[in-house]
């Protein structure tokens, strides 16, 4: 197949876990005969210096116009300035804005080799395989109204959960279908006992289980969701949740592999090009020594092969090499090993060539 993937590496790290990452995707194209055109644009800091804004009308233009677009990460000491006008996240906000993309989708899986980085005991993490699907563009983040305001000498905040009833049926029905391809169990995620927007919310969703009878629906308070990750994460497949739930489960939900640096995620919207970016920031403690760990990018570009371009004969390659490299005991510095970027890619080349 032929696919026009653009690439952000953006700032600190994100330069380099995404050079190595194109690698991986060279080879996949090159053994199984598909043609990967790249292009590549600036975000986040980088654009901020050349172009005075985080992202440019061309850039996104590019990205609208691809399959795919594989992002690094954006960010750095140079750009913090909470109060400046321009901001490297911005450019993630636009991308996520045009490319309409409102589930954001984060894999976890607990390689048992991995069981010592991470803070749950290991029999805790035996057989943990789920994924979080996030609302991205709706619910308390976006609502309106949002504000502060002075009255009668005292100060007031106010931000609005609001939902409507095709955003909650759209996510709904792609965490349903991601379901039916994985283990067909889904918890939806809500407070349906305080929240009116919740109680639509999981309204929507039994009518939905209807016509969708071989999954298994579930619904969870997000506080007995937040305890049972921890407490039993093996007992989840899909969960899915509003913005701001999804946006504190997930990190919850990542710590239980072990290392930021591990893990992948992909934003989809419905049938345009999907978003694809590691978890983790720009890292400007490491940016530069050529010592990050490239794994969270290159597992990205799986869930890219698998849902933008419906290779899932690859994204599995890769997934499986990423397996048999760590069970090999291949480590960069952050999992306490002495690989650099490039050859931890190296070892997951050298798996993809013996494999294809
Ligand atoms: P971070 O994820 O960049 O780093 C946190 C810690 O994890 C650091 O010690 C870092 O060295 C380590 N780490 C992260 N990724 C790693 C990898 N691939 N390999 C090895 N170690 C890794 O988070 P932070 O320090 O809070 O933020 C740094 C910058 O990144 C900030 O400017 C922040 O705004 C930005 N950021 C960007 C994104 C994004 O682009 N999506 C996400 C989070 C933070």
């Amino acid at each position: 197949m032929k696919a026009k993937i653009v690439l952000l590496p953006g700032d600190g790290i994100g330069g380099e876990v995404v050079r190595e990452t194109v690698r991986v995707l060279e080879l996949m194209a090159a053994r199984r005969g598909h043609t990967f055109e790249f292009t590549e644009r600036l975000i986040g800091g980088g654009s901020i210096d050349q172009h005075g804004t985080a992202l440019t009308d061309e850039a996104l233009a590019d990205c609208r116009a691809s399959d795919a677009v594989l992002l690094g990460a954006v960010g750095g000491p140079k750009w913090d300035d909470p109060a400046a006008k321009v901001r490297p996240e911005q450019g993630i906000l636009a991308l996520r804005k045009g490319l309409g993309v409102f589930a954001n989708l984060r894999p976890v899986r607990a390689h048992p080799a991995l069981a010592g980085a991470s803070p749950l005991r290991p029999e805790k993490l035996a057989g943990v395989d789920l994924v979080v699907v996030r609302e991205l563009t709706g619910g308390l983040y976006f609502g309106q109204p949002k504000k502060r305001e002075v009255i009668d000498g005292r100060e007031r905040a106010v931000d609005t959960l609001e939902y409507w009833d095709y955003e909650v049926r759209r996510i709904l029905e792609l965490a349903f279908r991601l379901a039916q391809d994985r283990r067909r169990r889904l918890t939806s995620v809500d407070k349906a006992n305080i929240l009116e927007s919740s109680r639509m919310w999981r309204a929507i969703a039994m009518r939905m289980a209807a016509e969708h009878e071989n999954i298994l629906l579930e619904h969870m308070l997000v506080d007995t969701a937040a305890m049972r990750l921890v407490a039993n994460p093996a007992g989840f497949d899909v969960l899915v949740t509003e913005n701001m739930f999804g946006d504190i489960l997930t990190d919850e939900a990542a710590v239980l592999a072990g290392s930021m640096g591990m893990l992948p995620s992909a934003s989809l919207g419905d049938g345009g090009p999907g978003l694809y970016e590691p978890i983790h920031g720009s890292a400007p403690d490491i940016a530069g020594q050529g010592i990050a760990n490239p794994l969270g990018t290159i597992l990205s570009a799986a869930l890219l092969l698998r849902y933008s371009l419906h290779l899932e004969a690859e994204a599995r390659a890769i997934e499986d090499a990423v397996d048999a490299a760590i069970t090999a005991g291949c480590r960069t510095a952050d999992l306490g090993g002495g690989l650099s970027t490039r050859q931890m890619t190296d070892e997951i080349l050298a798996r993809l060539r013996d494999a294809a």
